[in-house]
């Protein structure tokens, strides 16, 4: 047992008020946090460069069209609306100084320093090109709404140019879909393609036939889902196969460009696939806030960004910031929602203790509860340790899991509905897709960095910095 940290019983008996949390990230690890501080005697600030808490495990159903952004990214002020201990503040957490205790965020050039007494620090990982960057303009990855949403533009939109198209080879490199990455995102991707392919627009074209779409997964490793064992990486590449899609492993890409995609066989030969969609599933990087910490603390950070935490999640002689979910490195624990979910909670509870003066935990001990991928409707695998088993059974699981775990009453009814209509019927009832959806990304990249819009519209540049501390902010 230790009793580290006496930042909290400092704070408050010197000043006599009460100890500021501030959390960094409205995602699992953030929102699991702030949730399970709701009765403690403290002020939190969760600040998170989005309005919304994000179900990441859903978005490839966003993608595809089977739901709404909104059913899987509701309003994290609204989660915390009854919460009167947590205040939501959108923006960028650009600095932490950790010898300050401050965190600065930047929202359309509006800067606002924080400052704390605990820091829970929860910023995620975003998608690597495992240094080609360039393929992101060609090969969108999963990783926001904005990248679901510009994913469906895109899948939809090419079987609308196929009917358009008159050129055989046109309409072959339209109706060819690659996923890059056979994890379990990549899985449910390419499934949800095919299925969208033979199922619901079946019988929407005239010109083309959608059930002769290509969608192929590919993946430098040498199996389908390489976290789960054999058994079910097998069952899962079985089943894709009946669905339609192609699997080719070993693959190792090596271009990627607006017609296609350059693989890199394990024979060393190079290969061209023409194709108009391609989906980056491959490669995580963490938060870059993971190598500031590093820098300030001297914690040792990985290849993939993640930041090395003790084993009570703090960081070495900062008792007072805590790092959980992706972007923390700990005895090799996967980037999984229970991961970021149980290492919120656990670093919430260890700030409670603080404030009551009780002994803190030594130790995160995570309670691995499984883990589940949906390769088609009715069909999932599940891991659930001494149980691992795949097919209609697995795939129910799954449902009540993930209509458990999606946040708020609201999301949950309107999810149900969804799954109801494609999964029961043909239909999907999420198709729209905007032109700003599909080119807004690259359009915002040509602008470039220093491009800033006022809220209501137009260039505006506000130079106005808002110190919430009530001193000037840096
Ligand atoms: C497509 C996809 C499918 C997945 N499927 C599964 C699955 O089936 N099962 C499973 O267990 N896990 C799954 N995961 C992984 C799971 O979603 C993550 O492990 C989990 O979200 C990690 O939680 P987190 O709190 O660490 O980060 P996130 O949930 O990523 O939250 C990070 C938060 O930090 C904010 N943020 C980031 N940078 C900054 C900054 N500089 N300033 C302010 N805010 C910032 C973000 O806006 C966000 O609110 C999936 C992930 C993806 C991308």
């Amino acid at each position: 047992m230790t009793t580290s940290g006496g930042s909290v019983t400092t704070a408050t008996q010197s000043t006599g008020r009460r100890p500021r949390v501030v959390i960094v990230g409205s995602g699992f690890g953030g929102l699991f946090a702030a949730k399970q501080l709701r009765k403690a005697p403290v002020d939190i600030t969760l600040v998170a460069k989005t309005t919304h808490h994000l179900f990441q495990p859903l978005l490839y159903q966003v993608a595809t069209g089977i739901l709404s952004e909104g059913e899987i990214a509701p309003a994290t002020r609204e989660i915390l609306r009854d919460q009167d201990n947590a205040r939501v503040v959108l923006g960028e957490v650009t600095d932490i100084d950790t010898t300050a205790r401050t965190v600065t965020s930047v929202v359309l050039g509006r800067t606002s320093v924080h400052e704390y007494d605990e820091l829970i620090v929860a910023a995620g990982a975003g998608q690597s090109y495992f240094g080609n960057d360039q393929f992101a303009e060609f090969a969108p990855g999963m990783k926001s709404i904005d990248d679901a949403l510009e994913l469906r533009g895109r899948i939809f939109g090419a079987f609308e140019l196929a009917e358009l198209a008159t050129a055989p080879e046109e309409i072959d490199r339209l109706l060819t879909f690659v996923v890059v990455g056979a994890g379990p995102t990549g899985v449910e991707m390419a499934g949800q393609i095919a299925e969208l392919a033979r199922r619901t627009l079946r019988k929407d074209f005239r010109h083309i036939d959608p059930t002769s779409a290509r969608v192929i997964l590919l993946d430098a490793a040498p199996k389908v889902l390489p976290p789960f064992v054999d058994k079910l990486g097998e069952a899962a590449a079985k089943k894709l196969k009946s669905i339609g899609v192609e699997i080719q492993l070993g693959a190792m890409v090596t271009d990627v460009d607006a017609d296609g995609i350059v693989v890199k066989d394990k024979d060393g030969h190079e290969r061209r696939i023409h194709a108009a969609t391609k989906i980056w599933a491959a490669g995580v990087q963490a938060s870059p806030l993971g190598k500031l910490l590093g820098e300030q603390t001297g914690a040792e950070v990985d290849r993939a960004g993640r930041i090395s935490v003790q084993p009570d999640l703090t960081l070495p002689g900062h008792p007072e910031i805590q790092v959980v979910g992706d972007m923390m490195s700990l005895n090799r624990l996967p980037g999984v929602a229970q991961v970021a979910i149980q290492g919120g909670r656990f670093a919430a509870s260890a700030i409670q203790a603080r404030i009551a003066g009780r002994p803190t935990k030594p130790e995160f001990v995570y309670h691995d509860k499984g883990s589940m991928a949906t390769i088609s409707r009715f069909d999932a695998v599940a891991d659930l340790g001494k149980i691992k088993f795949s097919g209609f059974f697995a795939w129910v699981m799954w449902l009540l899991v993930h209509i458990v775990y999606v946040v708020g009453f609201k999301s949950r009814f309107t999810t149900v509905v969804g799954w109801a209509v494609s999964f029961l019927g043909r239909g999907r009832g999420q198709r729209t897709a905007t032109q700003q959806q599909v080119y807004g990304r690259l359009a915002l990249e040509q602008l470039g960095s220093d491009f800033e819009v006022s809220k209501t519209g137009g260039r505006h540049h506000y130079g106005e910095k808002v110190d919430v501390t009530g001193r000037e902010s840096a």
